[in-house]
């Protein structure tokens, strides 16, 4: 079965649940959106208003920097996954309970078992929470971790939520900074293991313009 195939019943089980109480006041649920065998998987926090409207995951505002972020490094939306921890928008973007992500994380557990990629990108703290319990996102962001999880063998990027940038300009320009980082990181593993990272929108380096300049 094809990795296709198997996140397309992962998003169709998070259609139907009821697990826990956001689906009540949700719209539409948000599983995840992207390549099925993508190398690079980025993760936030939950669906927003636009999110929640859409069934798209980061469409709204914080979706276009984060797509701004992204041609930055020369990766497009449609090459990487992007995905959150809760798959129901909480009400009023409240933050999600421990007991709402216990109880939804293993839809996110799937697909990157699934997925199988090799670098994860957490947006803001509560993604990386879940791999990397009680580390504060304002210490550990822009630095790569390698991590083993559930086999899976992983380097993690923590970076600001987009939405965080959006409300401050200093981590906006964090966010920025970071996002450079990760764009040569994953141009120096591509010539490093070229068997085992083929995505062709990785072979470029990153760009040095200013990401901003033009809004
Ligand atoms: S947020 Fe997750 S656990 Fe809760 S109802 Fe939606 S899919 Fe189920």
């Amino acid at each position: 079965m094809s990795q296709k195939t198997d996140l397309e019943k992962i998003a169709s089980k998070v259609a139907s649940c009821k697990d826990c109480p956001l689906y009540k006041e949700a719209q539409n649920p948000v599983a995840g959106q992207g390549d099925p065998e993508a190398k690079v998987v980025f993760i936030g926090e939950g669906p927003g208003a636009n999110e929640d409207k859409l069934g798209i995951p980061f469409c709204g505002r914080s979706g276009n920097l984060l797509d701004k972020l992204l041609a930055q490094i020369y990766l497009k939306r449609e090459t990487v996954f992007i995905t959150n921890i809760v798959k129901h928008r909480p009400p009023k973007n409240r933050d999600p309970t421990p007991q709402e992500i216990v109880t939804c994380t293993p839809y996110l557990r799937q697909q990157l078992l699934t997925i199988k990629p090799k670098v994860i990108v957490t947006l803001g703290r509560f993604a990386l929470n879940y791999f990397i319990p009680d580390v504060f996102i304002s210490k550990s962001h822009g630095q790569l971790v390698e991590i083993k999880w559930e086999g899976l063998d992983l380097n993690l990027m923590p970076l600001y939520h987009p939405a965080a940038g959006l409300r401050n300009g200093n981590v906006l320009k964090d966010i920025q900074a970071d996002f450079i980082k990760l764009g040569f990181f994953l141009g120096t593993i591509k010539k490093k293991k070229p068997s085992t990272l083929e995505n062709k929108e990785l072979e470029k380096e990153p760009a040095q313009t200013d990401l901003f300049s033009k809004n």
